[in-house]
């Protein structure tokens, strides 16, 4: 969510892992599927050899095509057209062990975890590794103060959050909302002021894209945002706890 993507255009560079042809044809793909799925070019972006969008999202070829194969065109907000199957009951999040040996972070995918299941929802989360589970996320560091994930294809969630080691220097409740925020990304929520990031970020309007498939209003939710309004808000303030809002609750609980 944090992570200002220097990168606009699909390159290839010395420094970039991954970096090939294939990658690159992929990546042109993907980005061409997010185009045509109404993300306005200048939200995607590409770094490391991976597309993003809205700075901190990453989208995989599989669901960039699936963006395009819904019928449905919505000028809402809120979720991804891609959500979890409800087949999924179990999703555990099994941390790396770099991600385990810092308390902050060990503690938040605890906390976010109980917070995720005092919902009621239709998957439980639990910590891995364990045994039962219909589809699994790794939580790894990365760097920088932020962090990083994806969106659900083929209805499991996206296999991964990154959470950047910078956020040592914030609050115990820092680290635990950008858990919860990441693990919101793969499983299908946006960012709450998606349609102006100014909301959360500050400096000047930026808009990750209303047209097309990508975001889709949750039943009951507010179709605008506030500073402090949503788990999912594009940026963290220091202040955060990582305590759901009403309207987080409605979305989570309508959704799942
Ligand atoms: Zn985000």
């Amino acid at each position: 969510m944090f992570k200002r993507a220097a990168v606009l255009a699909v390159s290839c560079g010395v420094l970039l892992t991954g970096c090939g042809k294939d990658v690159e044809q992929e990546n042109q793909e993907i980005v061409s599927n997010l185009v045509k799925a109404g993300f306005p070019s200048d939200d995607v972006t590409v770094v490391d050899g991976a597309v993003y969008v809205g700075g901190d999202a990453h989208v995989t070829l599989e669901a960039s095509r699936e963006m395009l194969q819904s019928g449905k065109e919505s000028q809402e907000q809120y979720r991804t057209t891609n959500l979890v199957s409800s087949t999924k009951t179990k999703i555990c999040v099994t941390p790396t062990a770099a991600f385990a040996n810092i308390s902050l972070f060990s503690t938040g995918l605890n906390q976010a975890i109980s917070r995720y299941n005092a919902l009621g929802l239709t998957f439980q989360l639990a910590l891995g590794p364990t045994t039962g589970c219909s589809a699994t996320i790794t939580a790894q560091t990365t760097t920088g103060v932020g962090g990083s994930s994806g969106f659900p294809s083929g209805g499991n969630p996206y296999g991964a959050i990154n959470i950047g080691t910078g956020l040592t220097s914030y609050s115990q409740g820092v680290s635990t909302h950008v858990i919860m925020h990441e693990i919101g990304h793969t499983i299908g929520f946006r960012h709450s002021d998606y349609y102006n990031r100014a909301i959360s970020c500050g400096g000047t309007a930026s808009n990750e894209g209303t047209a097309g498939v990508g975001a889709v209003l949750i039943n009951g939710t507010p179709a605008t945002a506030t500073v402090g309004g949503s788990v999912m808000n594009s940026c963290f303030r220091s202040s955060e706890t990582g305590t759901w809002t009403g309207t987080d609750i409605t979305a989570l609980t309508t959704l799942y």
